[in-house]
């Protein structure tokens, strides 16, 4: 990976260690070529520079969808939650400021196009892509209903990336692991795996 993107993903705010996202560069480069790729959950766009810098090295493209309300935890008073991120005008989150000033600063507004929405209403206007990386809303119903809706979007033989899967509940929330299986049980063969994110191929056969 270019090195200087290497560095500059490194200081995004956001939630990707620089391993995983290195392994998250790995598939997308694979994939890029191929088709589409498609982020659920830019934040600030760090996991975007990992998949972009794919992207733009073959002319592909990445769609990174995120309404840049926040998940749950980023709200007021919650774990994640990031005072710099609030709007002042309508006292709500908006990282999309952020995004932006990423994607110019990392050279990427060509080869990655934000979408602002619901990824579920994206989702169901959309056809296929060649790698689908889902990071968005971490709680149950989010995690299920991203997994319902963009797995069949994954073109046969490719890729799906899930991140912050958790096989022991000690380490983080349970969904990310359970779509995880889901995928396994619904025939994706596990491709490589780093930290909590594990990449999964779709059967060539569909
Ligand atoms: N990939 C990012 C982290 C994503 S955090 C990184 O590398 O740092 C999860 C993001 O998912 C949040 O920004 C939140 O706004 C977004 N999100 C949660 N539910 C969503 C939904 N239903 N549609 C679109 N975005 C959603
Ligand atoms: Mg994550």
């Amino acid at each position: 990976m270019n090195p200087e993107l290497a560095e500059l993903a490194q200081q995004v705010k956001g939630f990707m260690p620089h391993d995983e996202g290195v392994a998250l560069y790995r598939a997308a480069a694979e994939a890029a070529s191929l088709g589409p790729l498609v982020e659920i959950g830019s934040y600030c766009g760090k996991s975007a520079v990992y998949l972009g810098a794919a992207a733009a090295e073959v002319g592909g493209v990445l769609f990174t969808i995120d309404h840049h309300r926040g998940s749950e935890e980023m709200q007021a008073g919650w774990e994640h939650h990031d005072a710099e991120l609030v709007d002042p005008s309508t006292g709500r989150m908006d990282s999309l400021p952020v995004l932006r000033q990423t994607l110019i600063d990392a050279g990427l507004e060509e080869a990655v196009v934000a979408i602002v929405g619901d990824s579920v209403t994206v989702a169901a206007h959309w056809s296929s892509a060649a790698l689908v990386f889902i990071d968005g809303g971490h709680g149950d119903a989010p995690a299920h209903a991203d997994y319902e809706a963009w797995a069949p979007k994954v073109m046969p033989g490719g890729l799906l990336a899930i991140h912050d899967v958790f096989p022991d509940p000690a380490d983080g929330g349970r969904p990310p692991y359970e779509i995880w299986l889901r995928a396994l049980d619904d025939g994706y063969i596990e491709h490589d795996a780093q930290g909590s994110l594990r990449v999964l191929r779709r059967s060539p056969n569909g």
